[in-house]
């Protein structure tokens, strides 16, 4: 018999992270949770241990890591609590480790991804942003160590199922399907008074509060045409971006004889979730069957890049090549957090993000430790301009 397949799961506390342990829960025969970690959720983490056994659990800084010791010491005595940033990379490549789900947001995912790309790991990215900041070189490390790197982003999760070998010259465009968020038909007008709550409740999808507020600006649509380059080794203009508000057509692949393959099923992450886990097999997800009857339709509409501007800024960015994508990264994770901390306004987000690109300086991409150097200064330039909201 195979043995049961070892998983670190990174940012197990976040809506992939659960999402992960239930698809994990439901095959205890096929995967074993070696490693979880969460950052600021520490009794959900405790939790998650009690029920899942890890060798390991990982938090910030010491403080988390007594109070997480003492709640262990009742649920799971034979968890390690390890602490620290470097503590992910060693969950990530650790020998005994067979499968990483990168699931922790924003840049901070980068440096644990990578180490699991060097260690020659089955990564299931969830992590997109890790693909925007440093999409060459975490490209470049998967080829080097002959690690598999496998999309959980619904829409490169869709096309990768849709493709049916890599490069393949049949291949006219992809399509990525945007739901258009929670603003698709706000007016421009309104949209500079919209709130966090009000961002943070998408139609179709329940997601961590980042991404929330990426997809009512779609700068989360621009994020995935970057990832989509980088995974897929297409340039911006291979690739089609169509809003479909029901999000049941998870994205598709357009080829040279009229065909277009689209992926379908309800919006529920376990499915990418367990296809990776699985691939090239499949198995339960616990996913409720797509009900036909109870569809309304299916529609198609162009995006607004007016009332949008991100997703143009993204393109833009990714032309620009070399630093200009970790920029943008870095300056909208924090007009994302003022956002959602009240400090300004839904339509400084893509103001400010294009103000931190036209004030930086882009350069080539030389190694990580430019990069997260990039991405502090980006920040820096970006507090400066909310501050001056
Ligand atoms: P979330 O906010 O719900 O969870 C984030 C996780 O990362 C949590 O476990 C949190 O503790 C951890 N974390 C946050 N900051 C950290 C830091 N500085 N250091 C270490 N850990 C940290 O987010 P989510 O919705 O689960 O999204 C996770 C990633 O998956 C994001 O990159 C997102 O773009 C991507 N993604 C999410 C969805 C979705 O449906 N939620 C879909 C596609 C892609
Ligand atoms: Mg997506």
């Amino acid at each position: 018999m195979k043995r049961r397949q070892r998983v670190s799961v990174l940012g197990s506390t976040g809506s992939i992270g659960v999402n992960t342990l239930d698809v994990l829960g439901r095959h205890p025969d096929l995967y074993e949770v070696f490693a979880l970690s969460g950052f600021r959720n520490l009794s959900l983490l405790a939790r998650q241990c009690a029920q899942h056994r890890p060798t390991y659990a990982v938090v910030p800084d010491r403080i988390a890591a007594v109070e997480l010791m003492a709640a262990l010491s009742l649920l799971s005595p034979q968890t390690e609590v390890l602490v620290g940033e470097e503590a992910l990379s060693v969950i990530a490549a650790h020998r005994e480790v067979d499968i990483v789900m990168a699931a922790i947001v924003g840049a901070a995912g980068l440096s644990p991804t990578l180490a699991a790309a060097k260690a020659g790991k089955r990564i299931l990215l969830a992590n997109k942003e890790s693909l925007v900041v440093a999409g060459h070189l975490l490209m470049q490390a998967v080829q080097d160590s002959g690690a598999t790197l496998l999309p959980i982003d619904s829409e490169h999760n869709a096309i990768f199922q849709c493709l049916s070998k890599v490069n393949d010259p049949a291949v006219v465009s992809v399509v990525l399907t945007a739901s258009g968020g929670p603003f698709r038909q706000t007016p421009l007008a309104k949209l500079a008074k919209v709130t966090p709550e009000q961002a943070c409740a998408h139609p179709n999808w329940s997601m961590g509060r980042k991404i929330s507020v990426d997809s009512a600006t779609l700068m989360n649509k621009g994020l995935e045409l970057i990832e989509a380059c980088w995974l897929f080794n297409l340039q911006p203009s291979d690739i089609e971006v169509v809003v479909h508000p029901q999000s049941v057509i998870h994205s598709m692949v357009r080829y040279v004889d009229g065909s277009v393959i689209a992926q379908m099923g309800a919006p529920d992450m376990r499915t990418p979730i367990a296809y990776g886990l699985a691939w090239p097999e499949r198995i339960d997800a616990g996913v409720a069957p797509l009900d036909f009857q109870a569809l309304s339709g299916l529609t198609f509409e162009t995006p607004d890049t007016e009332r949008f501007p991100c997703l143009r800024l993204a393109a833009d960015a990714m032309a620009l090549g070399g630093t200009a994508p970790a920029i943008l990264n870095a300056a909208n994770e924090e007009t994302v957090a003022a956002f959602l901390a009240g400090d300004i306004g839904f339509m400084d987000i893509p103001r400010i993000n294009e103000q931190v690109l036209v004030q930086s300086t882009v350069n080539p991409v030389i190694d990580v430790a430019q990069l997260l150097a990039v991405d502090r200064l980006a920040r820096v330039t970006a507090k400066n301009l909310i501050e001056g909201v």
